[in-house]
């Protein structure tokens, strides 16, 4: 979803040290990812692989940043669908897309001689939904077609594959997918608190001229309940104003428009969708 919507400025190969905030899923996931690097030592001792790690959240919270830099910190190839991707009219074709994806990972893996791939898909409900009338048989398919890979996911095999899936809705899915040996890793990613969205915003000011008056620890403050996103936004709606007013640095009165810019967004987008 990042791709639709901030503009993002990530830089091409991104790290943890590239997400702010977000301290204990950072460490969780970290944690969960060892399993990809000592895949040799946990095959010798009959451990079963972590398939699938689930990333929960509200939108906008990093998880695909997150699912991004697991793949650079365990030197795997990365390939990325969304689950609204796999829903279609016609009986199987969300199925086959599941397998080219798993395809996919497998052949970038040789191509670029890595030793695993992460397979991400946001949005994971859009497959993974508990099962409810209307597409009922083509999404059964779908849903199945990624349960087989996942259960196809072997310990010793070149390349080591891992699926890290996101949903905001994690209620929703389908009791399948959290079974053991398929989403065995919950990682819960929130909104930010203060000090997360102080470490976002500097992030995102790397690259900005900041007035002499200007104190993120302020903006933070006054952002309570925004998303990493939407402090993205800020950050950047900021220097358009700056831009606007041919001011060579982002003042603090930029800033506080910018903020009531995104806020104001926000409500109107609420209000539209009810
Ligand atoms: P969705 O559920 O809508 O897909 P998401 O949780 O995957 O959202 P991302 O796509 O990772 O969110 O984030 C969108 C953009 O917001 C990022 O490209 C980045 O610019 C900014 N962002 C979000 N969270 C953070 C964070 N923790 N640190 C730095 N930037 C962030």
């Amino acid at each position: 979803a990042a791709a639709k919507k901030a503009p993002t400025r990530a830089p091409q190969y991104l790290t943890f040290g590239d997400i702010g905030g977000q301290e204990q899923a950072k460490r969780e996931l970290m944690e969960a990812l060892e399993f990809l690097v000592k895949k040799d030592a946990l095959y010798k001792l009959g451990i079963r692989p972590l398939k699938g790690i689930l990333l929960a959240g509200p939108p906008g919270t990093g998880k695909t940043l997150l699912a991004k830099a697991a793949a650079q910190h365990t030197n795997s190839v990365f390939v990325a669908a969304s689950g609204s991707e796999f829903v279609e009219m016609y009986v199987g074709v969300g199925a086959g897309r599941v397998r080219d994806l798993f395809q996919e990972a497998r052949k970038l893996a040789a191509k670029e001689k890595k030793d695993s791939a992460i397979v991400f898909i946001d949005e994971i409900d859009g497959i993974g939904g508990k099962r409810d009338g209307g597409q009922q048989r083509e999404y059964d398919q779908t849903l199945n077609q990624l349960l087989t890979e996942m259960d196809g996911i072997q310990g010793d095999e070149n390349p080591r594959i891992l699926l890290i899936a996101a949903t905001n809705r994690k209620d929703s899915l389908d009791p399948a997918l959290l079974r053991p040996g398929r989403f065995d890793r919950h990682i819960q990613v929130d909104l930010p608190d203060k000090t997360g969205r102080e470490h976002i915003l500097n992030l995102h000011a790397r690259n900005k001229p900041m007035a002499e008056d200007v104190s993120l620890a302020k903006v933070a403050d006054e952002t309570f309940g925004f998303s990493g996103a939407q402090l993205e936004s800020v950050m950047n709606e900021a220097a358009i104003y700056a831009m606007r007013e041919e001011s060579d640095t982002i003042t603090s009165a930029h800033l506080a428009q910018a903020i009531d810019k995104v806020m104001m967004g926000e409500r109107m987008d609420r209000e539209t969708t009810r």
